[in-house]
C-alpha cells in the first residue's frame, strides 16, 4: 500500500526530503550542489541519492577542476612552466604520443590518474601531477 511518503530501507522510518547535496571532493574539496531533492533518514543518517542527482555532483566537479586548472594559467607562458605537452608525457612514459593519446583502458586509467587541460585542441599535462604520478602513480591532489 503506497501511503505518500517513502520510507527508510533500515529502519523503516519516514524518509525526510533534501534539496542541496554536499560531498567532499578529493579534487576540489566540497562541492555542493543546490536545487534537487533527494530522501534521506534521519535516524539512520543515511542519504538515498539518486543517479541523476549524483551525476549533478560529478558534474559540478569536473566544472570546479577546469575551473581550477585554468587559474594556474595566467599568462601564455605559464603553459609551458606549469604544464607540459602529450609529447613531452609521453616521451617521459616511454611510450608513444598516439598510445598517450589513444582510448585504451591503460590510458583512461592514467588520465584518472593525472590531471590535463585542453587547450587549442591540444592535452596539457600538470607537471606537479605529471610528478606525483611518477613517484607514486596517483597525481590527483587538492586543487583548491
Ligand atoms: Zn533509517
Amino acid at each position: 500500500m503506497d501511503n505518500g511518503y517513502k520510507i527508510c530501507r533500515k529502519c523503516e522510518s519516514k524518509l525526510l526530503t533534501k534539496t542541496t547535496y554536499e560531498l567532499d571532493s578529493t579534487k576540489v574539496g566540497k562541492v555542493r550542489v543546490y536545487n534537487v531533492e533527494y530522501e534521506y533518514c534521519q535516524k539512520c543518517n543515511i542519504d538515498y541519492i539518486p543517479v541523476d542527482v549524483f551525476n549533478k555532483w560529478k558534474e559540478l566537479e569536473r566544472h570546479l577542476i577546469l575551473n581550477a586548472l585554468a587559474k594556474r594559467l595566467n599568462n601564455i607562458e605559464d603553459i609551458n612552466t606549469q604544464y607540459m605537452s602529450s609529447k613531452e608525457f609521453a616521451n617521459l612514459l616511454d611510450i608513444s604520443e598516439r598510445k598517450l593519446l589513444g582510448k585504451s583502458i591503460n590510458m583512461k586509467l592514467l588520465h584518472n590518474a593525472v590531471y590535463s587541460i585542453v587547450l587549442f585542441g591540444h592535452r596539457y599535462y600538470l607537471r606537479e601531477s605529471v610528478a606525483k604520478f611518477v613517484t607514486s602513480g596517483n597525481g590527483i591532489f587538492l586543487l583548491t
